[in-house]
């Protein structure tokens, strides 16, 4: 119950405040009389802390904190800054839980349940006090402060509007501080990025229309006029109504009307242009019936279940997402659909919008920040059923969630990597407990944890093995690049195999598409001698350096260091032609020489930075009107496309030497996606896969597309050297710009992670052991050493401890030189 501040003098509430600052607590704040009601947990608060002031989110509040307040220290809030909640008591409790788990400061992942820039933002300025207008009025006020008294009766203003209005009363102003004629105060100078608003109008409740037209509004005509539209037509946009402003500031101030803002309704651009015309659904298979009977069943009892829907590319996963979101929209509640990346939204975006006819909410990081925030203030006004979205999503304000359907579960990209360093598949599997709703996790190719977990019984394995319709997987050859080099003439650089070659040749004739795959991340984009090995590398980052054909320099791809290339390898002397590896430019220019008729288009990081350019390319893949599509990762995953005849794996196994536990299970599953790509449509598909190592056990069940055979041989890998899911694993990152003081950091943080759970003294168990310190495979990055511990060990409390021992040393040292970061469940160990 709230009681009324002034009828106990020392009754004042304190409200617990998470702050976006690394610091891992959260602060206590009194809160003053005027702002009692508002003050509630979920609201944002503006608050003094140290010289500055933030804008923090009301965690909990306490009614009996009189006794407290009285210690003095406690400061209080200034602003409340939302005038209802917009973080549920549910999300908090979720992201706190989160945060503790994964070391992050709790304010820093509390920050991540409101947009960034949707909090009114305000500074340090001066408002008039009450004593200072009626001294103003009276003319009591000395004759110089007048014009300033004026002034700020009108409106607080900040610090700086007064400074540049007044630039030569600074002592006026503390004077009139002193004498209380006015106070500091903090002002709203409007939010950065503000969602795309409307002054809006409507009648105010319980307006007496009646009477206000029999009496004083009887012959103000435009006035009426307004009043009987808004009473008809319910709440208008200003702009709609002709510019009657004046009209209607009469009629607000007469509280007949009410003036307010609204968002305006984001526009759903891709919902319409994208939808791919599949409105009515196809009749489920029996197979995709038994699925959706075990996931609607839990959708109906509100269950928390997890389900891993594990079905080949092509066995109509989507579909049953699709009848799964119907059922929850026909209990009247809201679905969410985090897709790995935003190029995988768009179909999936089209589909939905198709099917159901309804906005569907999109919520990405490439948003700007006005339509993120547009986004999010639709689904808080549960206007919008149904969101879609990269991992962030997770953090929508959907209080009637239903279901929750996170597509290719496996993909890295659900891992945040920076602050709070959570996994979506783990935030998911809070929130649908938190709401009382399924999880539905899809995937050809299952993270081995999510396998395992599905092989204890943690979760539910419903399984699609067939492809639709009966169509086959595609074949799929691998091709030994080892003998074709041998064919080969020295110097020359190998592209494509000859069954490659004659394989796109034939697709080509045939009126079929191709995809060329090539992962980007793998050495053959670099600049590497292929006599002696040498490749060039950034001065400052420790990492090769790729190739850009469109200006001819050479790029750090992780700082701004560029050269032209050496003509000859600096290491060996062998000439220029040798020294240039392949990248996707590189392979597109082969392409094209190749095959001079066909229409090619290429799909990378670099293309894909212009804004709309990957939309494009996959809509024109769509369309037909590419033959020969070339790229990155970014081809291999969930597009659906009928035409193509061929996918191309030009280096297999590049991915495969990076240095990484999970690198195996990387190649498989890039692989099986990729391959998936093939033989969608009618015509049979074909893959080809180039590798030196043909006999991989990551690369022979791609083949077969026998995840299983992969999954057991990869499980035992595991097991034998106690990576995950066979224990934890913690990654320690130290990085500093003095070689001998970040290993020294480092040492001592090893050290310490030892003493932390009593192992000094023990040898490094399967059960724990802290390895390291050594580089890291990024040795250098922007000029600054690093370093790397791992943690390790099937004693998952004893590895979690010790890690969050470490995180307790970094939360400390956030602004030092040498800088540590600590990942409880890491998946880019670079
Ligand atoms: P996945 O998500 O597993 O790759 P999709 O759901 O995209 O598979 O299905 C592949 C194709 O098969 C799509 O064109 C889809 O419309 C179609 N499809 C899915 N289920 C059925 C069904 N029961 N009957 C006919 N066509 C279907
Ligand atoms: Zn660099």
């Amino acid at each position: 119950m709230l009681r009324t501040p002034s009828s106990e003098s020392d009754a004042v509430p304190i409200v617990e405040i998470a702050l976006p600052v690394p610091v891992d607590s959260l602060f206590s704040y009194a809160v003053p009389a005027p702002l009692a009601l508002a003050a509630l947990p979920g609201c944002r608060a503006l608050v003094p802390f140290g010289p500055r002031r933030l804008a923090g989110l009301i965690v909990s509040r306490d009614e009996s904190g009189g006794a407290r307040s009285h210690e003095g220290a406690l400061r209080s809030i200034e602003r409340v800054l939302d005038p209802a909640p917009v973080v549920s008591v549910g999300m908090i409790r979720l992201l706190r839980e989160a945060a503790h788990d994964v070391y992050c400061p709790v304010g820093l992942a509390l920050a991540c349940a409101t947009p960034s820039g949707s909090a009114p933002r305000a500074a340090a300025g001066f408002a008039i006090t009450n004593f200072g207008q009626e001294a103003s009025l009276r003319g009591a006020a000395a004759p110089q402060a007048r014009p300033l008294l004026a002034w700020l009766a009108r409106a607080p203003r900040t610090q700086r509007e007064v400074e540049r209005r007044f630039p030569k009363e600074r002592t006026l102003i503390r004077d009139l501080l002193r004498d209380g004629l006015l106070e500091r105060q903090a002002v709203e100078t409007g939010s950065g990025a503000r969602a795309p608003v409307q002054r809006m109008a409507r009648v105010a409740d319980g307006a007496d229309i009646a009477a206000a037209l029999a009496g004083p509004l009887g012959r103000a005509k435009k006035q009426v006029a307004l009043l009987a539209r808004l009473a008809a037509d319910g709440a208008q946009p200003v702009a709609a109504l002709g510019g009657a402003s004046e009209s209607l500031r009469q009629l607000a101030r007469r509280g007949l009307v009410i003036l307010f803002e609204q968002a305006a309704e984001a526009a759903s651009r891709q919902n319409e242009s994208l939808a791919d015309g599949e409105a009515t659904a196809p009749e489920p298979t029996p197979e995709q019936e038994a699925a959706l009977a075990a996931i609607t069943e839990a959708i109906r009892a509100r269950r928390g279940d997890q389900f891993l829907l594990h079905g080949v590319t092509g066995s109509g996963k989507t579909e049953v997402y699709l009848r799964a979101i119907a059922e929850t929209l026909a209990l009247g509640r809201q679905a969410l659909v985090l897709v790995p990346e935003i190029t995988l939204t768009h179909q999936l975006v089209a589909r939905l919008a198709a099917r159901f006819g309804t906005r569907v909410a999109l919520l990405h990081s490439q948003l700007r920040p006005g339509e993120r925030i547009a986004e999010w203030r639709s689904l808080l006004g549960g206007k919008t059923r149904i969101a879609v979205g990269a991992r962030s999503a997770l953090f929508a304000p959907l209080d009637d969630l239903g279901l929750i359907v996170m597509d290719e579960e496996h993909e890295p990209a659900y891992k945040n990597e920076e602050g709070f360093r959570y996994h979506a598949r783990d935030l998911a599997a809070r929130r649908a407990a938190e709401s009382g709703c399924p999880l539905v996790l899809g995937s050809a190719t299952p993270a081995l944890e999510t396998r395992y977990a599905a092989e204890r019984g943690e979760l539910r394995r419903l399984s699609l093995p067939h492809r639709i319709g009966g169509r086959p997987l595609p074949a799929v050859e691998v091709i030994d690049l080892g003998v074709e080099r041998a064919l080969l003439p020295r110097g020359r650089r190998l592209v494509l195999s000859r069954v490659l070659h004659a394989a796109v040749a034939e697709a080509l004739a045939d009126g079929g598409q191709v995809i060329l795959f090539l992962n980007r991340r793998g050495f053959s984009t670099r600049i590497f001698c292929f006599d002696c090995g040498h490749a060039e590398r950034c001065q400052h980052c420790e990492i090769s350096l790729v190739y850009h054909a469109g200006d001819h320099r050479l790029r750090c791809h992780y700082c701004q260091y560029e050269i032209a290339p050496p003509e000859t390898c600096s290491k060996c002397g062998a000439p220029d032609t040798a020294l240039l590896g392949l990248g996707t430019e590189r392979l597109e220019e082969d392409v094209r020489r190749r095959f001079p008729t066909a229409r090619i288009a290429r799909l990378d990081r670099d293309t894909a930075a212009k804004r709309g350019e990957t939309e494009r390319v996959l809509a024109a893949l769509a369309a037909g009107t590419v033959d020969i599509l070339v790229g990155t990762q970014m081809v291999a995953k969930g597009h659906h496309f009928p035409g193509v005849r061929v996918v191309g794996v030009v280096a297999a196994d590049q991915s495969l030497h990076f240095p990484d536990f999970r690198a195996a299970e990387r190649t498989f599953q890039l692989l099986t996606q990729v391959a998936g790509r093939a033989g969608r449509g009618a015509a049979p598909g074909r893959v080809v896969i180039q590798t030196f190592v043909p006999d991989h056990y990551a690369i022979r069940p791609v083949r077969q597309h026998d995840y299983e055979a992969f999954y057991r041989a990869e499980l035992a890998q595991r097991a034998a050297v106690g990576y995950p899911p066979f224990g934890r694993l913690v990654h320690v990152l130290v990085s500093g710009s003095e070689e001998a003081e970040t290993l020294a950091v480092a040492e001592r943080l090893a050290q310490r992670a030892r003493s932390a759970v009593g192992a000094e003294d023990e040898a490094p168990s399967l059960a724990f052991s802290v390895l390291g310190p050594g580089p890291s495979p990024i040795a250098r990055l922007r000029d600054r050493f690093r370093f790397q511990l791992l943690l390790k060990g099937s004693d998952e409390k004893r590895v979690l401890d010790a890690g969050r021992a470490l995180a307790e040393v970094a939360h400390g040292r956030e602004s030092a030189g040498v800088r540590i970061q600590v990942d409880a469940n890491p998946v880019n160990m670079l």
